[in-house]
C-alpha cells in the first residue's frame, strides 16, 4: 500500500497545510484566528476566506495581498492553493490530528503570552509537538501591552517594532531574550524570526498583537514560506486517502454525524467508510458529504451544501448511520477494491489499532488509577502525561463517566491501594449516578480540562493521603537505631530512665521501642523513647554522630540501670516485620541509603523472615 501511495502522489501539485493553534489559557488564540480570519475584510475585501468544518480556509490569494506588506512577502513564491486552519484552539484538535502516533497537522502556532513567558500549558504543548515532532513557529502575542507601545494596526511588527520609542524597543528586547532563555531551557534554540537564520535548527518567535494586528501578516509569511520550504515533500497531493475524525456530533436532522478533515485523497458520496468504534470497527456507507453554506448571514438551521466528492485539504461534515460509537481522534479508511469481505476485514483490524496501541499503557499489575477522556487523542495524551509522572494506570475508556467505570476503580480500595481508587477524568462528563455511586464507594473522581490540572489535584491528593497514614502509621513505625550509653551520663537509673547516648546509627525517634541484648544473648526490653533533648532543646530525631538526652518510659518498674544492664552493649531499635512494612510504605524517603542497610542488619539481628 506504501508503494500505491507513493506511485499516487502528484509532485506538481501541493495541497493545503493543516495548521494548528496552541498554548497556554488567555494567551489569545482565539483572538489570533479572528484576526487572522478577518484580515482580508478589515482590507474591504471578501478574500475567498471561507468556514469549512472544522476549519477556515484561507486561500493563497489572501495571503499575497497581506503579505505584499512585507519585503520578504513579496517574494514568496506560493506553492500551495492555501492554508487551511484548524478553528478550536488547543490540546484537543490537536491531539486528534493523527494517525498512528504521527500528527496530521503540518505546522503549529504556538502562543505565548509576551508579559507572562511559558506557563504551565505551554509547557504541556511543547511536550506535545516534541511527542509528535511537528514543526512550530510562535507567536510572542500582546506585543501592545508593553509599556506606551503605538499601535500600527495590521502592520508587519518588522516595521511596526523599529517606529516604537526607545525604551518600548529595550523593553521588547528584554522580553524576547527571557523567552529564548526559556525555551533553551526546555530544549530548543530560538530567534526572533527576521534574525533567524537556520529555521531548522531554530524556531521563529513573531511578535504579534492580536488586537491591533501588528505581526500577523508576518505570522501568515511564516507559515507559507516554512510549510514550503520545509515540507513540499509532506504536502505533496496524493490520491491515497488520508483521513481523520475530529469530532462526533448529533445534528438535528441528520443523526450522528462525524466531522473529519481530510489530509489525502478524495472522498465519495456512496463510499464505504470504516471507522473505529468503541464496540469495535464501524463499517457503514457515506450518505452526505456537508460543508457549510457559504453565505453565513442566510443561515438556515441545518443548511450545509452536498458534495458528490471532495479532494484534500478539506473540512468536511460526513453524515452515514451508525456513527454513534465511532471514536474522534481517530483515522476514517475507505475500501479501494470494491469492499469485498476480506479488504473489509484487513481494515477492520486496521482502523481498530490505535485502541490496541492505547491499551499497551494499561499497567499489568492491575494497580493504577482509571483514567477518562472524550477522544482517542486526548487520551492518548493524558497517558503519556501520566507516564512521565511514573503514575500507573490501571484502566481507561473514552467518553462519559459511567457507573461501571466506578466499580472497575472501585476495586483498588479492597486492593488496598486507596490512592489509586481515583478516577481522573480529562474533558468528559460525569454521569450524576456514577457520581453518586463514587461517593458511596470512596472512589475519587478528579475532573478537568486542562491535563496539569488532573495532576495538581491527583498529586494533592497522594500528599494529603500519604500525610495521613503517616499519622496514623506514627505510633507504630520503628526507625532504625543503635546507640551507645555514656554511663557517666546516666540521670536516672529507674523509670523514667534518663540517659545521655551518641547515636552510633541510624535515626534514633521518639516513640521507639529499644533493646539491649544480654550475655546470655536474649534481647531485654528497655522502653520507648519518650523524649529526646539535642543541647538542651527537645526534637523528635537525633542523628547519627549525634549526642542527646533521652528519657525512657519502661514497662517494668523495678528495671534498673546498672543491675539489669549496664553500658557495655548498645541500645537498639526493637524492630518487626509490621514495623519494616510501615517504614517502606510510608517513610521511605525519610531513611537514607546507610539507615535502610541498618534495616537489613536489624532484621538479621532479629531473625526476621
Ligand atoms: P485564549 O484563551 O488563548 O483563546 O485567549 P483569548 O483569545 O480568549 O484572549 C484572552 C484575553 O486576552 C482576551 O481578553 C483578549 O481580548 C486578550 N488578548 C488576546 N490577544 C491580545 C493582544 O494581542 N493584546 C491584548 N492587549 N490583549 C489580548
Amino acid at each position: 500500500r506504501a508503494a500505491a501511495a507513493r506511485s499516487a502522489r502528484t509532485p506538481d501539485r501541493l495541497r493545503s497545510p493543516i495548521v494548528c493553534i496552541l498554548g497556554h489559557v488567555d494567551t489569545g488564540k482565539t483572538k489570533i484566528l479572528d484576526k487572522i480570519r478577518k484580515t482580508n475584510v478589515q482590507d474591504g475585501e471578501a478574500g475567498g476566506i471561507t468556514q469549512q468544518i472544522g476549519a477556515t480556509f484561507f486561500p493563497l490569494d489572501a495571503v499575497k495581498r497581506e503579505t505584499s506588506k512585507l519585503a520578504a512577502g513579496r517574494a514568496l513564491s506560493h506553492d500551495i492553493p492555501a492554508l487551511l486552519i484548524i478553528d478550536t484552539p488547543g490540546h484537543e484538535s490537536f491531539t486528534n490530528l493523527r494517525s498512528r502516533g504521527s500528527s496530521l497537522c503540518d505546522i503549529a502556532i504556538l502562543v505565548v503570552d509576551i508579559m507572562h513567558g511559558l506557563e504551565p500549558q505551554t509547557m504541556e504543548s511543547i511536550q506535545l509537538l516534541k511527542q509528535r515532532k511537528t514543526p512550530f513557529i510562535v507567536a510572542l502575542n500582546k506585543v501592545d501591552r508593553l509599556y506606551d507601545w503605538k499601535a500600527k494596526p495590521m502592520t508587519p511588527v518588522i516595521d511596526a517594532l523599529p517606529a516604537q520609542k526607545k525604551h518600548v524597543q529595550d523593553e521588547f528586547k528584554r522580553r524576547l531574550e527571557e523567552t529564548k532563555v526559556a525555551f533553551a531551557e526546555v530544549g530548543f534554540n530560538s530567534e526572533v524570526y527576521w534574525d533567524n537564520d537556520d529555521v531548522r535548527s531554530h524556531v521563529s518567535l513573531v511578535p504579534t498583537s492580536a488586537i491591533s494586528g501588528e505581526g500577523i501578516p508576518d505570522l501568515l509569511y511564516l507559515l507559507v514560506s516554512l510549510t514550503q520550504k520545509l515540507m513540499s515533500d509532506r504536502l505533496m497531493w496524493t490520491s491515497h486517502l488520508e483521513c481523520t475524525l475530529l469530532e462526533v456530533k448529533v445534528i438535528e436532522g441528520l443523526g450522528t454525524t462525524i466531522d473529519v478533515i481530510l489530509t489525502g485523497g478524495t472522498l465519495k458520496e456512496g463510499d464505504t467508510i470504516v471507522v473505529c468504534g468503541l464496540d469495535g470497527a464501524i463499517v457503514t456507507t457515506v450518505r452526505a458529504l456537508l460543508t457549510p453554506h457559504p453565505m453565513k448571514e442566510m443561515r438556515v438551521k441545518g443548511q450545509y451544501v452536498r458534495h458528490a466528492s471532495i479532494e484534500a485539504a478539506q473540512g468536511i461534515k460526513i453524515s452515514a448511520d451508525g456513527l454513534d460509537r465511532a471514536v474522534a481522534g481517530t483515522q476514517l479508511l475507505i475500501t479501494e477494491d470494491g469492499g469485498s469481505e476480506e479488504e473489509l476485514d484487513l481494515l477492520r483490524v486496521e482502523v481498530m489499532k490505535d485502541f490496541a496501541t492505547i491499551l499497551t499503557a494499561v499497567d499489568r499489575s492491575g494497580v493504577g488509577v482509571y483514567v477518562q477522556a472524550s477522544t482517542l487523542g486526548s487520551l492518548e495524551a493524558l497517558l503519556a502525561f501520566l507516564e512521565s509522572s511514573e503514575i500507573p494506570v490501571a484502566g481507561l475508556n473514552i467518553g462519559p463517566v459511567h457507573k461501571k467505570d466506578i466499580v472497575k476503580t472501585s476495586t483498588m480500595i479492597e486492593r488496598k491501594k486507596k490512592e489509586y481508587a481515583t478516577v481522573l477524568a480529562f474533558d468528559v462528563p460525569v454521569e450524576k449516578e456514577a457520581r453518586e455511586l463514587a461517593e458511596e464507594l470512596d472512589v475519587r473522581i478528579f475532573t478537568a480540562d486542562i491535563i496539569y490540572h488532573l495532576f495538581d489535584q491527583f498529586t494533592a491528593y497522594m500528599d494529603d493521603i500519604r500525610g495521613q497514614r503517616r499519622d496514623a502509621a506514627s505510633d507504630d513505625v520503628v526507625f532504625p537505631s543503635i546507640c551507645r550509653i555514656i554511663p557517666q551520663m546516666v540521670f536516672n537509673k529507674k523509670n523514667p530512665i534518663v540517659m545521655g547516648v551518641d547515636v552510633v546509627e541510624g535515626i534514633l525517634r521518639v516513640q521507639t521501642p529499644l533493646v539491649v541484648k544480654l550475655p546470655t544473648g536474649a534481647w531485654l526490653d528497655i522502653g520507648r523513647v519518650a523524649s529526646i533533648e539535642l543541647a538542651k532543646k527537645p526534637v523528635q530525631t537525633a542523628k547519627r554522630g549525634e549526642s542527646v538526652a533521652i528519657k525512657v518510659v519502661c514497662k517494668n518498674e523495678s528495671l534498673m540501670f546498672g543491675r539489669h544492664f549496664d553500658g557495655s552493649q548498645p541500645l537498639v531499635s526493637k524492630m518487626s516485620r509490621k514495623a519494616i512494612d510501615i517504614l517502606k510504605a510510608n517513610f521511605r524517603d525519610d531513611l537514607g541509603k546507610d539507615d535502610w542497610r541498618l534495616v537489613v542488619k536489624l532484621k538479621g539481628m532479629f531473625a526476621i523472615e
